[in-house]
């Protein structure tokens, strides 16, 4: 029997057996989504395809994964201190398109990518401005318990009321409550957020709603608490982002969750960790940042991106190079045709037992997923039957989610000029004139293509 399934839970800050809280197998699965003002880079994709892993290794472990992802389409402030523009109103006036339509624009693109990357769709995908009433009653819920205070400018949450806030990122408050006390303005501890913003006065937003405070528009943290309440109750299993919602967005949803139902959320907290660029060319030739679509523009496989993401741990920092990319791309085309040439015997066959709990045994750690790739690499190379190989790599795939039972090689097409070249040789070797054959070869070798002669016939090969 392999080990059961652990993961690394950053509220207690150790690895915790998991076990769902639901006795018959039901995981509950929150992860923040996207503030859609803007395309996802290729960093917040690293955060969600570690969380499409879990999801799979989670299925891999027998239970069904109820994921709700959350799309925000309003509040999400360019300041975490609750000052600066909506993210959304800010996009509005770069695109001259308004707050509604960039927020649908930039949610298809990001499910587009969510395709092309192989992601497994959520459950539930939940936009916040479809959940206005949720997000003012539970505001309402703790102005009644005592947790809220008014400013000029919006409803707060009161932290000082929780002598525990700020633990998952095992913050200081007192230190920063004396560090800031410059620029707190109204509010009455530093680390006090906004749960109600008013619209400014004599300005009216794209986007805002009546409210018992008056019009204006929910803060950032308090959908995340509302939608995940609404749809996975009161304490679920896990909750997911990325790295930089630790201190602020995530310690504020356990803030707000705590203070009105007296659970710290969700039982185990998992982050994926950044993804870094120390490549200066990378920067320069692609703008302001990397796009799914611009590793397709340079000719890359989004597949390759998921491979080159399941050969680091989620919880370390990853360093992006082309060059990493391209030996993704590499290893990722070996495994495909790999793979392609055992599948049709693997149909009749079972994955190996040996290989299978072993390869459990690394997704079970804390889904070790770089040590998982190298157990599947043992399993294309090694002696085995073919049948049986490919039967093993085949529901390995299931987690890797690289596609790889429908691969197929793109059909090359063959430029004109490549063509007329390989006909002129084929006509110069029919006529025995082997000086010219040679030639022909030559420059169709300079031009990245190779000439396989068979009896009567040839196909030509990309170098
Ligand atoms: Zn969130």
């Amino acid at each position: 029997m392999p080990p059961p399934l652990h993961l690394y839970d950053n509220f207690t800050r150790t690895l915790r057996r998991f076990e769902p809280l639901d006795a018959g197998g039901q995981v509950g699965l929150y992860t923040c989504g996207p503030t859609v003002y803007d395309y996802q880079h290729i960093g917040n994709f690293r955060t969600f395809l570690f969380e499409d892993v879990l999801k799979r290794v989670l299925e891999w472990n027998g239970y069904r994964v109820r994921h709700v992802m959350n799309i925000t389409d309003v509040g999400h402030l360019t300041s975490d201190a609750d000052t600066g523009e909506d993210k959304m109103e800010k996009g509005s006036r770069r695109t001259g398109r308004t707050a509604w339509e960039i927020a649908r624009m930039y949610t298809d693109a990001f499910l587009d990518d969510v395709r092309r990357l192989n992601l497994e769709p959520a459950t539930i995908l939940c936009r916040a401005t479809d959940h206005i009433a949720e997000q003012i009653e539970f505001v309402a819920d703790l102005e009644r318990k005592g947790f809220a205070y008014r400013t000029s400018d919006g409803i707060y949450f009161d932290t000082s009321r929780q002598p525990d806030y700020g633990r998952l990122a095992r913050l200081d408050v007192c230190g920063l409550d004396a560090g800031r006390r410059v620029d707190l303005g109204e509010k009455r501890h530093a680390t006090d957020f906004a749960l109600w913003k008013f619209s400014p006065p004599g300005e009216q937003r794209q986007m805002e709603w009546e409210s018992p405070w008056g019009k204006g528009f929910p803060g950032w943290h308090i959908e995340c608490s509302a939608m995940a309440q609404k749809y996975l109750g009161d304490f679920f299993d896990i909750h997911c982002g990325g790295e930089d919602h630790i201190p602020v967005h995530h310690t504020n949803e356990i803030a707000q969750t705590e203070a009105r139902c007296g659970t710290r959320l969700a039982n185990f907290w998992l982050h994926g960790y950044f993804l870094l660029s120390n490549d200066a060319r990378m920067a320069k030739s692609a703008g302001e940042f990397l796009r799914v679509q611009s590793l397709i523009d340079r000719g890359y496989d989004p597949l390759a991106y998921r491979y080159l993401c399941l050969t680091a741990h989620y919880r370390g920092q990853m360093n992006f190079t082309w060059d990493a990319l391209d030996a993704a791309a590499t290893a990722l085309d070996r495994m495909r045709h790999g793979v392609r040439a055992l599948r049709e015997a693997a149909a009749a066959a079972a994955p190996d037992p040996a290989l299978l709990e072993r390869f459990t045994a690394e997704i079970n750690d804390d889904l070790n997923l770089p040590r998982a790739l190298a157990v599947a690499w043992e399993a294309l190379r090694g002696d085995l039957p073919p049948a049986v190989r490919g039967a093993t790599l085949l529901a390995f795939d299931r987690v890797f989610g690289l596609g790889l039972a429908a691969w197929e090689p793109a059909v090359e097409v063959v430029p004109a000029a490549v063509d007329a070249l390989a006909v002129a040789r084929a006509a110069a070797r029919a006529a025995k004139n082997w000086g010219e054959a040679d030639r022909l070869r030559g420059e169709l070798l300079a031009a990245g293509w190779e000439m396989e002669d068979g009896a009567g016939s040839y196909a030509l090969k990309r170098r």
